[in-house]
């Protein structure tokens, strides 16, 4: 049985021109860590503090216990997440402010991907675009791959976080109902349905995100874009950033940034 009211076919504008990294942006991350090596990565194992380390170098230590000794830190962890679970002693009153008043966009919300054979929606003419007031997924894109491998609808969750960790099960079958009446019959069973929640990602959210949403951010402090600690400490997140703060865009200018702010070079 379908969700809600019966969906209306029409054209949706903006939605031409969209662009897409081949492989997903997975892609990126791949490449970068591929030229940093293996061996100079460690995952799952969050760091708990940043320390000054004579007049010249900084300690960083991680959740394993190991220490590790730099002349320069690039900190690209959400700016909440850092002050409310990393030591960082040497940082003023002013900027822990700074960094606590400054929420994480979209900290909050879910994001739920339909994995499929093959796009079929595209059989019949429809470019997988929905916009719905009444949801659960409020706006749904084609997320497929080249060529439509894989094949994949997203859609954001219009659910509050609560509703979504109260009701998981409810959440999915309401996605499955969604999609069936929008797109049919074989809609209701992807391959998949994966929803991803970052309202309970505690290395993307905090209590104070989800205690008051956020509006999309204003450009936030110049004290964000400093390097601090005589230069040895700077951030590199998409919400310190003057273009586009909150988006990927903000993300990878502020790591422009701060690699060349390590490199000498001061934007
Ligand atoms: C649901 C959702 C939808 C979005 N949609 C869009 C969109 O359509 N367009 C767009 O441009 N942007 C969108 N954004 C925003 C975009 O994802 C962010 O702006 C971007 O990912 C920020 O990049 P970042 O490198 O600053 O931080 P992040 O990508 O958040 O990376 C921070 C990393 O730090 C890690 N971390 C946290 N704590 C620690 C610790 N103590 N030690 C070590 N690592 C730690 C985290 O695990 C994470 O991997 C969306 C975000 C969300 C959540």
């Amino acid at each position: 049985m379908g969700y809600g009211p019966t969906p209306q076919r029409q054209p949706l504008p903006g939605q031409d021109g969209m662009a897409r990294i081949d492989g997903g942006p997975t892609v990126l991350i791949e490449t970068l860590a591929r030229r940093v090596g293996d061996a100079n990565i460690r995952t799952s194992t969050p760091v708990t503090g940043i320390f000054e380390d004579g007049p010249k170098h900084v300690s960083v230590h991680i959740g394993s216990g190991e220490i590790i000794t730099a002349q320069k830190v690039i900190v690209s962890v959400p700016l909440r997440v850092a002050a409310a679970t990393m030591l960082l002693p040497w940082a003023p009153t002013a900027l822990i402010d700074a960094m606590r008043g400054t929420p994480t966009w979209m900290s909050t919300h879910a994001k739920a991907i339909a994995l499929y054979e093959r796009p079929f929606w595209r059989d019949a003419g429809l470019s997988g675009r929905v916009a719905s007031r009444v949801g659960p997924l409020v706006e749904v894109h084609d997320h497929s791959g080249v060529d439509g491998t894989p094949a994949a609808l997203f859609g954001f969750v219009g659910w509050p976080p609560e509703q979504r960790r109260n009701d998981p099960e409810g959440l999915r079958q309401a996605i499955l109902d969604q999609l069936l009446d929008c797109f049919g019959k074989v809609a209701a069973s992807p391959l998949e349905l994966v929803v991803q929640d970052w309202a309970l990602n505690l290395r993307t959210v905090t209590s104070l995100d989800l205690s008051r949403y956020a509006d999309h951010p204003d450009v936030g402090p110049s004290l964000l874009r400093q390097a601090h600690l005589d230069g040895r400490v700077q951030f590199a997140v998409s919400e310190a950033s003057d273009l586009s703060p909150g988006l990927i865009e903000g993300a990878l200018a502020m790591g422009e940034r701060a690699a060349l702010g390590v490199l000498g070079i001061n934007l």
